[in-house]
């Protein structure tokens, strides 16, 4: 009996073919398979019983990175076969897409230590089954010649290799060896060559004795140092003008990660899987790293080594390193050597870089497991350019993002591709970084013209601007859509709804009322979308940088129930101070009204003392959020909903008076009682939409109280867990808004 059958999914790149090739043999069918346009075609000759054997392997057993969409298969007469052959791609890829970038698999790990092996100790061993993907993809499909492996030719064994279609590394693009593949360059800011006979080992030995070294890897260069090392790490954080933000770390094994973090097996799972993301630990009571690492915080970002250059590093490094992208604030990764010489000779002490380019940039992911679900914070390696599947619009979308944490999203077929984490668009570096991934985007998947170009509706950002000339270029339809919509949006497209209701929780977005928003709550049916509730306006003294300068917002709220000498008893501000703020808020000079919930946590924490100065992003509220995590007792706090232009309004004055009344308390309890009295008071008001789909989502909505609080107020309540809940999750949103838009229609 023979069987032809087509097979969708992410099934090019990814050992498809050679595994299709092994199973057929070992149960000695015939015929072929082979790559065309729309996915995989094999045919299969043999008995019925083989056959059906053939297809529950194909189920069952396929490579960790093979995604089998659907499987479509007819019996018939195909032909004569006297064996089994793989043949040469036939048609234009159309939906296939190539995998993210993968850790290191089990396979390599082995052969790496494995001194007979001929990659023993080969730092860059991949396989088909692992290694770099997208970073290094340059356009479909997917082949040596269209990758940045193309400079480097074979050397007679690993053509062997990679033309034996039972050898593991079969048609692996990565495929490389010590004789033929890309090496490696340790150099001084001088870019002088260190002697060493192992580069690796001697970077371990400069790391050892406190130097920081900057080491090019599959997406990007990263900056190291001990993470043990107080002096180091204080050094990295003066050099690179980052005093506060917390630095991720790497840690050779699990068993060295329990040794100073809290693991949850969700979490351990997590940090073994092949797209190897930071995931954000709890500290231990045994924690013995440097407390430089994140200041004030509770937790730590972690992930464990992801190639064979992470592993012989850390086999000779005094415990884990640090490991944080090289960049200047606000600027892209820098991922080529020549501007990692000119850019971070002031920063670190030596460069380990190695000739192989990389094509896309791509920053590592972090990711916080919550109530035990994923909580993207940046989703970038690993993820991207997987897609996220969405109702088809019927047509091709851009979604460029808002301004910080910025990604663009192209949607078609069905299908909404995430980018990869872009960064602070306002930035002119990065902005440009954002064009240029773009383009390289739009040939990996195939969109060389768009039907919609989404943005925020802000009237300043970058990417609006960019939108607006974008769509003049394509000559195609611009669509604004607002900030905290498109938060809403994007948690509709993961969980496939038409109509929610949105508890939108974040730091700032443009309202329809030209306010700051950032403490919403929304429902939508299709597109149309209605603001029925939000926090109370409270006043950002001095507008933006009120953001950088919390005590400016506690004294805003403060002056409506305190006078100016009060105040500066409160507070940690001088009454000339206070006075001249004072004035401000009189005069509404540079005042912006704000129902942001991110800039209400930041007025607590500046009450608290938890934080005035803000030097990172969400710097104040994860702090406060980290002090409520040790909170205990609940301290009484008026949840206050009133009317106001036909919505319903959170008082968020009362809570912060009563907070004032109550500052004897011990301060986490009162942090742990301002997100309880917030997420009650945002339930209420979601509950008066009597949606069976409550959606929380927005940057805060990577709290982890807010989530507890939420999911026992609200059963069922709706959470994202496959892109960020923050502005790095808005071009989903964007983009599904199209979609929405025709379902309403
Ligand atoms: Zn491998
Ligand atoms: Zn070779
Ligand atoms: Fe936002």
């Amino acid at each position: 009996m023979q069987v032809k059958a087509l097979v969708k999914g992410t099934v090019q790149g990814v050992g498809f073919r050679p595994f299709v090739y092994r199973i057929a043999s070992e149960l000695k069918l015939k015929g072929y398979v082979k790559n065309i346009g729309r996915g995989v075609e094999l045919v299969l000759d043999g008995s019925k019983s083989r056959i059906s054997a053939f297809f529950t392997k194909l189920r069952n057993s396929s490579p960790p990175l093979v995604t089998i969409e659907d499987v479509s298969s007819s019996e018939g007469t195909f032909g004569n076969y006297n064996s089994f052959k793989i043949l040469r791609s036939s048609g234009v890829a159309t939906s296939v897409s190539i995998p993210p970038d993968v850790g290191i698999c089990d396979d390599c790990l082995r052969e790496l230590y494995d001194e007979s092996n001929r990659r023993h100790n080969y730092w860059f061993i991949t396989c088909t089954n692992c290694g770099p993907r997208f970073t290094m993809t340059r356009e479909l499909p997917y082949d040596r010649e269209t990758t940045t492996m193309s400079q480097f030719k074979m050397c007679s064994d690993c053509e062997m290799e990679y033309t034996d279609p039972l050898n593991r590394r079969h048609h692996a693009q990565t495929i490389a060896c010590h004789k033929c593949g890309p090496n490696l360059q340790l150099v001084d800011i001088h870019g002088n060559e260190l002697p060493a006979s192992d580069q690796i080992k001697k970077t371990a030995e400069l790391l050892n004795r406190g130097k920081i070294v900057a080491i090019k890897g599959i997406g990007g260069i990263h900056l190291t140092c001990l993470a043990s090392d107080d002096k180091a790490i204080g050094r990295l954080r003066e050099r690179r003008r980052r005093p506060q933000k917390p630095l991720a770390i790497m840690a050779r094994d699990m068993d060295t990660v329990k040794s100073f973090a809290m693991v949850s097996a969700t979490e351990e799972k997590l940090l073994k899987s092949w797209r190897k993301p930071i995931v954000v630990l709890r500290r231990s009571n045994h924690y013995w790293l440097s407390d430089k690492l994140s200041p004030g915080l509770k937790t730590i970002g972690v992930m464990l080594p992801y190639t064979g250059l992470h592993y012989l590093l850390l086999d000779h490094t005094k415990g884990p390193i640090v490991m944080t992208s090289a960049n200047l604030p606000d600027e892209p990764t820098i991922k080529d050597d020549e501007q990692a010489m000119a850019k971070l000779a002031n920063i670190v002490d030596y460069f380990l870089l190695h000739n192989r380019e990389i094509y896309n940039r791509c920053d590592d992911s972090v990711i916080r497991v919550v109530q035990e679900k994923l909580v993207f914070l940046r989703r970038s390696r690993g993820y991207v350019p997987e897609p996220v599947e969405v109702a088809d619009a019927g047509e091709t979308i851009l979604a460029l993002g808002a301004e910080l944490d910025n990604t663009f999203c192209i949607a078609k077929d069905g299908k909404a591709y995430p980018s990869q984490y872009i960064g602070d668009t306002s930035n002119l570096d990065t902005f440009n970084g954002l064009k240029e991934s773009l383009s390289k985007f739009q040939g990996l998947i195939g969109a060389s013209k768009f039907d919609s170009i989404v943005c925020d509706l802000h009237p300043s950002f970058n990417t609006t601007r960019l939108a607006k000339e974008l769509a003049e270029k394509y000559g195609c339809r611009l669509v604004q859509v607002q900030h905290h919509f498109a938060h809403l949006a994007s948690c509709m497209a993961e969980h496939k709804l038409e109509e929610a209701t949105g508890i939108v929780c974040d730091g700032y977005g443009y309202g329809l009322d030209g306010k700051a928003w950032g403490g919403e709550v929304i429902t939508a049916r299709g597109n149309a979308f209605n603001r029925i509730g939000h926090l109370e306006y409270q006043p950002m003294i001095g507008g933006d940088v009120a953001t950088k300068k919390p005590v400016r917002l506690a004294v805003g709220i403060l002056s409506k129930f305190m006078d100016a000498n009060e105040i500066a008893g409160t507070v940690a501000a001088s009454k000339d101070e206070v006075r001249v703020w004072l004035k401000q808020l009189e005069t509404g000079f540079n005042v912006v009204e704000s129902s942001s919930c991110g800039r209400f946590l930041d007025a607590v924490s500046a009450l608290l003392g938890v934080c005035y100065e803000r030097t990172y992003e969400g710097e104040p509220a994860i702090k406060l959020e980290n002090l409520a995590l040790s909170g205990k007792e609940y301290i009484e706090l008026p949840v206050k909903i009133t009317r106001e232009n036909d919505s319903y309004v959170l008082e968020t004055t009362g809570i912060f008076k009563a907070l004032v009344e109550s500052l004897d308390s011990p301060p986490e309890d009162l942090a742990l009682s301002v997100h309880h009295a917030l997420a009650v008071g945002l339930a209420r008001i979601a509950e008066k939409s009597k949606s069976r789909n409550i959606c929380f989502t927005g940057g805060v909505a990577s709290n982890e109280l807010f989530n507890r609080f939420l999911a026992e107020e609200i059963t069922g309540i709706k959470t994202q867990t496959k892109v960020p809940c923050g502005d790095g999750g808005i071009s989903l949103g964007q983009a599904f808004s199209i979609s929405l838009d025709k379902a309403h229609q």
